[in-house]
């Protein structure tokens, strides 16, 4: 596992280093939709590669509210207030930071325009938007899923702690692709542990639209050894479709039958940020098709996306991922402007689930392109019965990768 960690930040110091040749991507106008993981990301590498470019950052949020490491602070095993990161860097390293959302990219002949300005290329990482599901009664201002950047998950956590001891909770997990596979069995751990932690007993139904999830028998081995009766899990396959939510009866209604919640917690079917669809960019799935190690849209070779709202592959989706995209886009892109030689094309992921005050478990691999899709290498994966030892050194690493990962890439560094 340290192996795949070392491996990518030697990856990232490669792509990050100072142009060889002369040039510094004077008179290039670049644009960057989204300062989540993969544009801030991508802008302050693009920065650092092409010091002469002007560079312009588009976000609607002030602060960015991080999603990974949400679960944590929901059980309380992390400070909420920790994934809270604002976007002053951007502006001190001379870009330009409009606090605006984007409603489309044009182009304009072959260049993107936004907002009335062309841009020589643009960088779409926009995250992910709400698909809405086709089951009836569900409204996320009334069911907020917790899933964007921007929301903290604390009114989710008060409401965990209104529950009486014994309370129903059903939370539905969408179908793939979605935003960071094992979380959604991560966030009812969490509200196991919460609960548990509090001295209620609950039982948590998980009415699943897959047939099986991530980690699965990591997590299905800890609900049984941590949380006994309290999270049950059900495949698409026992229940069928979801076909309602009655939120006045409390009921989700399912093909094959109905489950009576006291709380019910919706993480629902997704797609690419609104400004994908916006703009013409994805395909039937809802997300960004992309080729190559310069992520370009099969729309435009001056329009790039990375991150959550691209499907590259066979990556998953996760901050770990978008990062590595942007890395590897940038190093791609700046080469090519500069008569550079092209970046390696390697890209890692890794994963942390926080299973308990003192366990975590991991999944990662590494990645190539071939044939312009990413393809998988080598993965790893933690094993059941692995000792207490490894897993709280698992706990550490983890904590450590959310406080270093927030550093690098909101303030620019590394
Ligand atoms: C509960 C949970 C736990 C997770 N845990 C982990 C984990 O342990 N490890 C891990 O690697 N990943 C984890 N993830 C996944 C991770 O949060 C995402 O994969 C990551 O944030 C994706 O980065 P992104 O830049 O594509 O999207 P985001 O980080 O969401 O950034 C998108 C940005 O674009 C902005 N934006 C949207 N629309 C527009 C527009 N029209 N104009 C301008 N800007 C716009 C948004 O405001 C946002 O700031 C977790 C996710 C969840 C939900």
């Amino acid at each position: 596992m340290s192996l795949t960690r070392r491996g990518l930040l030697a990856a990232g110091a490669l792509l990050l280093a100072p142009p060889a040749r002369a040039g510094d991507g004077a008179g290039l106008r670049l644009a960057i939709v989204g300062a989540g993981v993969a544009g801030s990301s991508a802008a302050f590498a693009l920065r650092r590669l092409l010091p002469g470019a002007s560079i312009d950052v588009f976000e609607p949020l002030p602060a960015y509210h991080a999603c990974f490491g949400a679960n944590q602070a929901l059980a309380g095993w992390l400070d909420d207030g920790a994934l809270l990161h604002r976007h002053e860097a951007i502006r001190a390293a001379g870009m330009g930071l409009r606090v605006e959302g984007v409603e489309r990219i044009d182009l304009d002949g072959e260049r993107p325009r936004i907002a009335g300005t062309a841009y020589d290329h643009a960088v779409i990482a926009a995250g992910i938007s709400i698909r809405p599901p086709d089951y009836e009664g569900y409204d996320p201002a009334v069911l907020p899923p917790f899933w964007t950047a921007g929301e903290s998950i604390l009114p989710l956590r008060e409401r965990i702690d209104a529950l009486d001891d014994g309370a129903n909770v059903v939370l539905l997990a969408p179908p793939a692709p979605y935003r960071c596979p094992p979380a959604p069995y991560e966030r009812a751990t969490a509200i196991a542990a919460r609960l548990k932690a509090r001295g209620k007993r609950g039982r948590i139904a998980i009415l699943d639209a897959k047939s099986s999830f991530p980690k699965q028998a990591l997590f299905e081995d800890a609900w049984r050894r941590l949380y006994p009766g309290m999270i049950e899990w059900y495949p698409v396959e026992a229940i069928g479709r979801i076909l309602r939510l009655d939120l006045g009866a409390k009921r989700v209604e399912t093909e094959t039958g109905a489950f009576a919640f006291d709380l019910l917690h919706v993480v629902p079917p997704q797609r690419a940020g609104a400004v994908a669809g916006n703009s013409g960019l994805v395909d039937a799935t809802g997300w960004v098709p992309v080729a190559g190690a310069g992520f370009r849209t099969a729309v435009s070779p001056r329009i790039s996306a990375v991150g959550d709202a691209c499907i590259p592959g066979d990556m998953p989706k996760s901050a770990f991922s978008a990062r590595a995209q942007a890395l590897l886009m940038a190093g791609t892109l700046a080469a090519e402007w500069l008569g550079r030689a092209a970046p390696p094309a390697d890209l890692f992921n890794t994963c942390y689930s926080r299973l308990s005050a003192d366990e975590t478990v991991i999944v990662g691999g590494s990645y190539g392109i071939v044939d312009g899709r990413i393809k998988a290498r080598e993965g790893f994966i933690s094993k059941v019965g692995e000792s207490a030892q490894q897993r709280r050194a698992n706990r550490d690493e983890g904590a450590a990768w959310i406080a270093e990962f927030s550093r690098t890439v909101f303030e620019g560094e590394g």
